[in-house]
């Protein structure tokens, strides 16, 4: 079956079309800058990007775009549209509401309407992708994937904020976590290659890319992670400050008459390693200036990789020990030097690296030594992948 992938974030839209069978990647791209001027990227496997400026005023325009490229009788990987089985949909925030997958149907968009105030900018572009799909390809069945679902599984004690306890129950306010998919993913398919039982395991993932997350996955389930009620918690990110004592917040807001938009616009757009280095949000950018002996980038780095390492360390503690720490997304994947740096403050739980191997970018690949206490693997996610077997998982 074909399956459509969408992810739908307030001004774009990422779409790739995968055969479930092959699990084989037809075709994928991305429509930029909606509302705006607009731009469509298409690329069908083995060729060359198309990108072509077109206006599309809302997410409904774009959708309609990415169908007519898939079709287009020239490039389109595609015949006609009905050669599409399925569409899985990623959407961020299930609230507590939603603790798997699950087939869209008009209750369900409603329900995921109600988690809208938990996440204003993405839910609502969310729900507008799923429309859109729902009113040009009726009878397709659909699925909604969540980020948060994979962390449903935390224990109270873990997800709670030691708040007064009504403000989780008025409003539910509580840490949900994301990169769901992702942690998912990957903590599965480390066990596979590391041929452990997964139902028997005690995992780390680290999920480091421009958004960064590590969770504690036991068993097969995630029972702690990094992000919190937002992406907000946690990691210090591209642009995300990650943790902070609100009281910093307050004092900040204060000095520069900022409102609480103004502050949490800092938090999330302008701090991290952009506002550490004030070079960039790109890992690369920040290694290049390193190199050239810049303090701020350096300084930058290893903030990250120490917040990275202190969150591996709680996690060993949560679950009283681990097995296996995988290294996944954009930094994860790519970097050996930074993956180096966060195993070096990790040794103290047995962790040797091969250094040789940590040289590995973008390919699973055992980076830790065979008299390891500890192994340890890069695993690129795919998330897209992992929606498009939810989808198919669900409508078969
Ligand atoms: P997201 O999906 O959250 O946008 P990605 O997982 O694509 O993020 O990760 C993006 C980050 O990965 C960027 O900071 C980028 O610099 C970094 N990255 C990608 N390739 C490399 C590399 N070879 N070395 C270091 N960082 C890299």
């Amino acid at each position: 079956m074909n399956v459509l992938v969408i992810n739908c974030g307030s001004s774009s839209l990422k779409y790739q079309v995968i055969d479930s069978d092959s699990e084989k990647v037809l075709a994928k791209g991305l429509c930029e800058r909606i509302g705006l001027d607009g731009r469509l990227v298409y690329q069908p496997a083995g060729a060359d990007k198309e990108i072509t400026e077109v206006a599309m005023p809302t997410h409904k325009e774009a959708v309609k775009l990415v169908l007519d490229a898939l079709v287009n009788p020239k490039s389109g990987c595609l015949k006609e549209l009905s050669e599409i089985g399925a569409v899985g949909h990623r959407i961020v925030h299930g609230g507590e509401k939603f603790t798997k997958s699950t087939l869209i149907t008009d209750e369900v968009i409603k329900t995921v309407e109600e988690c809208n105030d938990l996440a204003p900018l993405h839910n609502p572009a969310n729900i507008i992708g799923i429309n859109a799909c729902r009113d040009l390809m009726p009878g397709v069945p659909m699925v909604g994937v969540f980020d948060t679902a994979f962390h449903q599984t935390m224990p109270q004690k873990a997800y709670m904020y030691a708040v007064p306890y009504k403000y989780y129950e008025q409003y539910g306010v509580r840490k949900y976590g994301f990169h769901g998919t992702s942690h998912s993913f990957v903590s599965k398919r480390v066990a596979e290659v590391a041929g452990a039982d997964l139902k028997n395991s005690k995992i780390i993932v680290c999920h480091l890319g421009n958004g960064a997350s590590v969770s504690a996955v036991l068993n097969g389930e995630s029972i702690d992670t990094s992000m919190g009620l937002s992406p907000l918690e946690g990691l210090v990110m591209g642009t995300r400050s990650g943790d902070i004592d609100p009281s910093a917040v307050e004092f900040i807001a204060k000095k520069e008459g900022l409102d609480f938009a103004g502050a949490m616009n800092v938090l999330n757009k302008k701090s991290g390693i952009l506002g550490v280095s004030e070079i960039s949000s790109d890992f690369r950018d920040l290694l290049a200036a390193e190199k050239e002996g810049n303090k701020k980038a350096s300084l930058a780095i290893d903030m990250f990789a120490y917040r990275v390492a202190k969150y591996v360390g709680a996690y060993a503690a949560a679950m009283n020990g681990v097995d296996i720490i995988a290294f996944t997304a954009g930094v994860g994947e790519n970097n050996g030097y930074l993956r180096g740096k966060v195993c070096a403050y990790l040794e103290f739980l047995g962790l040797s690296i091969d250094a040789k191997a940590n040289e590995v970018a973008g390919e699973e690949q055992k980076i830790s030594t065979a008299d390891s206490k500890v192994a340890a693997y890069v695993i690129p996610t795919n998330e897209e992948l992992a929606i498009a077997r939810e989808t198919v998982a669900l409508v078969k």
